[in-house]
């Protein structure tokens, strides 16, 4: 926010113009927390839905990604929380580990106003016993996928009749992922009497079916609002077919942006790009539901930390992912469906910075940009290849560059340790190392480009934690 930087009467402006959360119901500590947080002003799906569920009532809200819907509930749920009674109140169930880990992380941040909340995250993918010992020891939040709390509930080491709140988060993807039983059963182990929210990007049949049978006269919020033109500037380029895998290596050339996300519309077509990507030196990833969930986080980690400069990926495969400072989001193949294209572009231009969403068109395109343009008003910004300059041929450099760690959370590795080898002995400024990912077996942390191979050499000649470490430079 640069709201210090304003004018007194623009910041009034401002103020008036986008509601504040002090005109919530919510407790003094709360505010002070949001206050922290800089979270200054609700969001339209936080504005529209927050009278709603703090007055008690079910919800059906619809938003498109990054628009704040997890503050939504969470603000909820913590203010139906009673923190001195050790029992899950609140569920929330995500479709994947990743998404329900960045639920569990917004949680916290919320939650830091008030002592001793404790919120668990069970997924698949990690082992059993750990995930039950906790909930020996007592949580307050659950988050966590469909089919493992429903493991869980039938072992009896998850107990939900201390329940008030459910939460169905990006309930059309998991739609989309067979969890409708799985849903279905978590929820009639919930207590009869309770709020249920369900939040979604898109409103599929399943959503209706889903509500109708879980939600108690619930109140819709639906917000598909337009960006902004002058966050998002999206240009239209002219292409024949054979033309489209070579033409995002010259768009990416030409714009140079840190981090792209590029959308095909095909498994087989992110396979080609990035082949196409790599041959010319590119730092590429791919993600697709081949991955193990493993390799996922790590292409997600290079990727949200500044070492891969494109992300190729399809729409369900990037579905909910939340990236910060995305400069650029190329279609490489127009979507036939708009409403899928409005949510493409909508993951660049967010917060204050502006981005671009460059569209690759073949003359059998034309008609998807038509339909696209019908629904969002306004004229494409029709654009040639050959109006890009070609004078800069240096290679798009990334950077940053990953270090990947053997050792995390089951060693005990936090990001502290990490930071403290680097800018400790090894004489490495602050300002040289960026993210730092601790996963369970692994460490993932950002190093600037220029000093990769001495930070490399220098963590694996030192120690963390008391003892020396593998250490290996991620590449490719
Ligand atoms: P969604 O679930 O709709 O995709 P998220 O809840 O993940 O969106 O929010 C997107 C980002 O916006 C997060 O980084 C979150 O911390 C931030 N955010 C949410 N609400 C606010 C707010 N009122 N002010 C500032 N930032 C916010
Ligand atoms: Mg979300």
């Amino acid at each position: 926010m640069t709201d210090a930087k304003l004018p007194s009467e623009a910041l009034a402006a401002t103020a008036s113009a986008d509601p504040s959360f002090s005109e919530l119901p919510l407790a003094p500590s709360m505010l002070a927390n949001l206050r922290q947080l800089e979270y200054l002003h609700m969001t339209p799906i936080q504005a529209a839905s927050l009278p709603i569920t703090l007055a008690g009532h079910d919800l059906i809200a619809q938003a498109k990604t990054g628009s704040g819907k997890t503050a939504a509930f969470a603000l909820t749920l913590l203010t139906n929380l009673n923190p001195r009674f050790f029992a899950v109140q609140a569920l929330v169930l995500c479709p994947t580990r990743e998404l329900a880990e960045q639920v569990t992380q917004e949680i916290r941040r919320l939650a830091r106003g008030e002592d001793n909340i404790k919120i668990l995250a069970l997924c698949g993918g990690s082992t059993m016993r750990p995930q039950i010992a906790s909930l020996e020891h007592g949580a307050h939040i659950v988050v966590g996928t469909p089919g493992r709390i429903m493991d869980h509930l039938e072992r009896g080491s998850l107990k939900l009749d201390a329940l008030n709140t459910l939460v169905l988060d990006e309930a059309d993807r998991m739609l989309d992922m067979g969890f409708f039983d799985d849903i279905s059963y978590v929820a009639k182990q919930c207590p009869v009497q309770r709020q249920t929210l369900l939040f979604s990007a898109t409103y599929p049949d399943g959503i209706a079916r889903l509500a109708q049978k879980f939600l108690r006269n619930p109140q819709e919020v639906k917000l598909l609002e337009q960006h902004e033109d002058s966050k998002i500037r999206q240009r239209f380029y002219e292409i024949k077919h054979e033309e489209r895998l070579q033409a995002v290596a010259v768009l990416l050339k030409h714009y140079r942006p840190v981090s792209t996300l590029a959308f095909c519309n095909t498994k087989q077509q992110c396979r080609d790009l990035l082949d196409v990507l790599h041959a010319q030196g590119f730092h590429a990833l791919t993600l697709n539901g081949d991955l193990e969930q493993r390799e996922r986080d790590q292409v997600l980690i290079r990727f949200a930390n500044r070492s891969c400069s494109v992300l190729v990926a399809t729409d369900v495969a990037a579905r909910g992912l939340d990236i910060d400072q995305l400069e650029a989001v190329i279609n490489v193949d127009v979507t036939p469906d708009p409403e899928i294209h409005v949510h493409r572009i909508g993951r660049t231009g967010r917060a204050d910075q502006d981005g671009w969403a460059l569209s690759l068109c073949s003359p059998a395109d034309k008609r998807r940009v038509a339909a696209i343009m019908q629904m969002t008003g306004g004229e494409p910004e029709w654009h040639t290849l050959g109006s890009l300059q070609s004078g800069n041929d240096a290679p798009l450099l990334p950077p940053m560059v990953t270090l990947q760690i053997l050792g995390g959370r089951k060693e005990k590795i936090r990001p502290g340790d990490v930071l403290g080898a680097l800018t400790g002995e090894a004489g490495f400024t602050r300002e040289q190392v960026g993210k730092i990912s601790v996963t369970d077996q692994t460490t993932y942390v950002a190093v600037a480009r220029n000093i990769a191979a001495e930070a490399l050499r220098k963590l694996s000649a030192g120690k963390i934690k008391g003892k020396s470490v593998k250490v290996r430079m991620l590449e490719d």
